[in-house]
């Protein structure tokens, strides 16, 4: 079996297919960074479908299991649904994709279609003005919970609802969020604000660290531990007492789980990087536009993966802060 230095599989890989968004989130592509003016990346420098199916294939081969297609938002990028079905035709596999929901409703049948299984939608807050205030665009909350009901209506359900928590900004709507989504069979997964990239100005302060949220959540809907379902498992699962569903937690800042992760991620434009935190990436589009053969492929993804050893969220200090980092935007959630 194919591990890293620590001894983790390759179980998981994320393709980030687009570093375009159509929202501008302070927390990950804030306007004053990602403005008129900002130079995305051109299209010829994009991995095309067929490039993105060479890599997964490869990486299928060495035991990934679970492909996510992310962004950017992966929905701005046209005729998403054909790399979906290059994928899904790979073999049996988990198959999911992650958006903000914004051009959901009129594409979830086509991607369903496709061979998508699952969708995660993120949605911050029930609330308009905070949603607004977090996302920077004027977009209602109310069409990403039509997104998240059309997916569910043609199949790609139990929907996963991403919510990033930011001190102050936020957390004061975790408690309504449990509350709409508990009993529908979605999953809320709160999110710990992480240190990604260098653009959000993030500081500890601004963490609402995991603990705090599940007891702010017991106090109103009594909750109980899950046991992971699996190995590298990177949300705590806790059911409500009443059956009324599970909420997740990522404490990827107050309790990393590096130990676990089993992911590796595939940028836009043909990087691949085996840390979210990650400061450089490994050029597998030179290789591919360079008429490598499969097995020249799997070979470089296999000494990549060989000689993997970060950790970084259970090296975080004070130190890593100002290291520089990949943008969540770049690389994907
Ligand atoms: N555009 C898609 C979306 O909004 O879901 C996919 C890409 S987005 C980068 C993936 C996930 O990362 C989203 O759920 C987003 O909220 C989360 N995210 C972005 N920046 C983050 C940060 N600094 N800390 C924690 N989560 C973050």
């Amino acid at each position: 079996m194919l591990a890293d230095r620590l001894g983790r599989p390759v179980r998981d890989l994320r393709i980030s297919v687009t570093d375009r968004c159509n929202f501008r989130c302070v927390y990950c592509m804030p306007r004053e960074v990602y403005g008129r003016d900002y130079a995305f990346l051109p299209r010829s420098q994009l991995l095309t479908f067929e490039e993105i199916e060479r890599v997964a294939r490869a990486f299928v081969g060495l035991g990934v299991e679970k492909l996510r297609i992310t962004g950017g938002e992966p929905l701005v990028r046209r005729d998403l649904e054909r790399l979906v079905a290059k994928l899904a035709a790979i073999g049996s596999l988990d198959l999911t994709l992650t958006t903000n929901g914004a051009l959901l409703a009129g594409k979830a049948q086509a991607l369903a279609d496709a061979g998508l299984t699952r969708v995660t939608v993120s949605l911050d807050s029930l609330d308009d003005a905070t949603f607004r205030a977090m996302n920077d665009v004027d977009f209602p909350v109310e069409q990403v919970l039509g997104a998240i009901d059309a997916a569910a209506a043609v199949g790609l359900a139990p929907v996963k609802v991403n919510a990033v928590v930011k001190r102050g900004v936020n957390d004061e709507g975790i408690v309504e969020l449990a509350r709409y989504f508990h009993g529908s069979g979605h999953v809320v997964r709160f999110i710990e604000y992480m240190d990604v990239g260098h653009t959000n100005g993030w500081r500890l302060d601004d963490v609402v660290p995991a603990a705090e949220i599940v007891r702010l959540i017991d106090e109103e809907l009594p909750l109980e531990p899950v046991e992971p379902a699996y190995r590298g498992e990177v949300a705590r699962r806790y059911r409500y007492v009443d059956g009324g569903g599970e909420i997740g937690v990522i404490a990827s800042v107050t309790q990393p789980f590096c130990g676990d992760c089993t992911r590796a991620r595939l940028s836009a434009d043909g990087k691949l990087y085996t840390c979210l935190f990650a400061v450089r990436g490994h050029d597998l589009r030179a290789l591919l536009r360079g008429g490598a053969s499969d097995e020249q492929l799997t070979d470089t993804l296999s000494a990549v993966w060989r000689v993997r050893d970060d950790r970084y969220s259970e090296q975080r200090s004070s130190e890593t802060a100002g290291l520089a980092k990949v943008e969540m935007s770049y690389i994907g959630g």
